[in-house]
């Protein structure tokens, strides 16, 4: 990999999310060798993927180059890797371009969306956990309506037009509030010869309430606020099949649709090598102490979504989101400088939740501070002021900004652009096409 060997202890982070930057930005400008590998060569900031699915914000607005985050560091070195395994007894990580020494590994690499098991749902869903998974959501969207344009037959029109998304947490209901969005104010200005007030946003959800983990008022009122937008909340409904046409569920509840949107939980990303059961907890996270530290390794740490730090407070971990990973990886950067630099015993790791929010649409949203609880038009400002400022970098974030304003100001989405057409892989198997043929 061309990393020059120093006298420094060399610290190797694998991944560049919330919670690799923040504990390289704590490393990097200390005695020690910083090396981050991401299979990305930028940053992903995931609260805002739903809006360059929905045209709202153009990808590059939420993304960063991981280079010029730390580039003032002379410590630090990224390499565009895709780490394929970890040797723990030769202290060595191998990737898709070479192999790697560490004295120090951290695992940072967040998680991946879960199917629980299910291959057909796998086979044919789209998910939004990345960038160009977004961005393929954003090409199937408007090809849907490009299609819907083509076909006399109702039916087929309405399965083009419909939506259908399994999983009511933050990220399905934001979602389902920007479709929502877009059908009453763009699909009818863009398509005049179609038919749009037919098109459907479901969004389905095992359980009894939306927004689980939040209060009772900020799930009542953002069901509210879905409900007002048109959108159908069908809960304790369990989707159980999709083959690419037809979704089943475990009511008599089915949906034929071009577009089933997985939203219904992530599990740990690991990497081999340390993958083992006894290390891991379900959820396919890694158990670590209270240092972070993976059971049974001095010299091996993982921190946010991958992590699973038990508490008597947090039984099953930390909530897998952006806050516990930035706070484990600026934590984790300075007990690591007590560990390296013998600056005393480590600290262990408490979360300060700072609160959860989540916004329905213009001027719809629930926050729930640890205080405070709020919905409507003051927590739509306050979710916006915040993701603001959480963004990386000033151009996103004037960028970002400006966006804003415009589509406020215009009731607009500029960015529904078709730039690399999704086409379905094989597997998912068009059958309504295969019916009208
Ligand atoms: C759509 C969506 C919306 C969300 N909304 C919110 C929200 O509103 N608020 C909130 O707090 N949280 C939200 N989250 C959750 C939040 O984004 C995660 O909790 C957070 O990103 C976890 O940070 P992390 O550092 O653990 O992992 P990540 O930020 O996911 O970073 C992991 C990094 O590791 C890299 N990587 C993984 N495996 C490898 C490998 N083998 N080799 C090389 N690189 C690898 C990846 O490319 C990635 O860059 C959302 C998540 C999603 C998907």
């Amino acid at each position: 990999m061309n990393i020059p060997q120093t006298s420094y202890p060399r610290v190797v982070i694998i991944g560049g999310g919330f919670g690799g930057i923040a504990l390289a930005k704590k490393l990097a400008k200390q005695e020690m060798q910083v090396v981050l590998l991401d299979k990305h060569n930028y940053h992903t900031f995931q609260p805002l993927l739903y809006q360059v699915s929905t045209g709202g914000l153009e990808p590059d607005s939420i993304a960063y180059p991981i280079r010029k985050i730390l580039s003032k560091y002379p410590n630090f070195y990224f390499r565009l890797a895709l780490v394929e395994a970890i040797d723990t007894a030769k202290k060595k990580v191998s990737t898709d371009i070479g192999e790697l020494k560490y004295d120090y590994l951290v695992l940072a690499t967040g998680s991946r969306t879960n199917f629980f098991g299910n291959k057909e749902i796998e086979a044919n869903s789209m998910i939004m956990k990345t960038v160009p998974e977004a961005l393929n959501l954003r090409s199937l969207i408007l090809e849907n309506f490009e299609e819907a344009l083509l076909t006399d037959s109702l039916d087929e029109q309405d399965a083009l037009m419909n939506f259908v998304i399994v999983g009511a947490g933050p990220t399905g209901v934001e979602l389902a509030g920007a479709l929502a969005e877009i059908k009453k104010g763009i699909l009818p200005k863009d398509y005049p010869d179609l038919d749009t007030r037919r098109a459907q946003i479901n969004i389905v959800q095992s359980g009894d309430t939306i927004l689980k983990g939040m209060s009772d008022k900020a799930s009542i009122k953002a069901e509210d606020f879905l409900e007002k937008l048109g959108v159908n909340v069908w809960k304790n409904t369990r989707v159980i099949g999709y083959d690419g046409d037809m979704v089943t569920t475990t009511t008599d509840l089915t949906f034929r649709t071009a577009t089933l949107i997985w939203a219904a939980g992530v599990h740990g990303e690991t990497v081999n090598g340390l993958d083992a059961k006894e290390l891991l907890v379900p959820g396919n996270r890694i158990k670590v102490n209270q240092y972070n530290q993976v059971t049974g390794f001095d010299n091996i740490f993982a921190i946010g979504d991958v992590a699973c730090m038990v508490t008597p407070d947090m039984p099953n971990g930390h909530p897998m989101v952006a806050q516990v990973a930035l706070q484990q990886g600026a934590h984790l950067g300075d007990n690591l400088l007590r560990l390296i630099e013998k600056k005393g015993s480590m600290k262990p790791f408490a979360y300060h939740d700072k609160g959860t929010m989540a916004t329905i649409g213009r001027n719809k949203a629930v926050v729930d501070l640890p205080r405070y609880k709020f919905q409507g038009f003051f927590a739509w400002f306050v979710w916006m002021f915040v993701h603001l400022f959480f963004l990386i970098g000033f151009r996103n974030r004037a960028v970002v900004f400006i966006n804003w304003v415009y589509n406020y100001v215009r009731f607009d989405r500029e960015a529904r652009l078709i730039i690399r057409p999704y086409k379905k892989p094989k597997m998912k198997v068009n059958t309504m096409k295969q019916k009208k043929a």
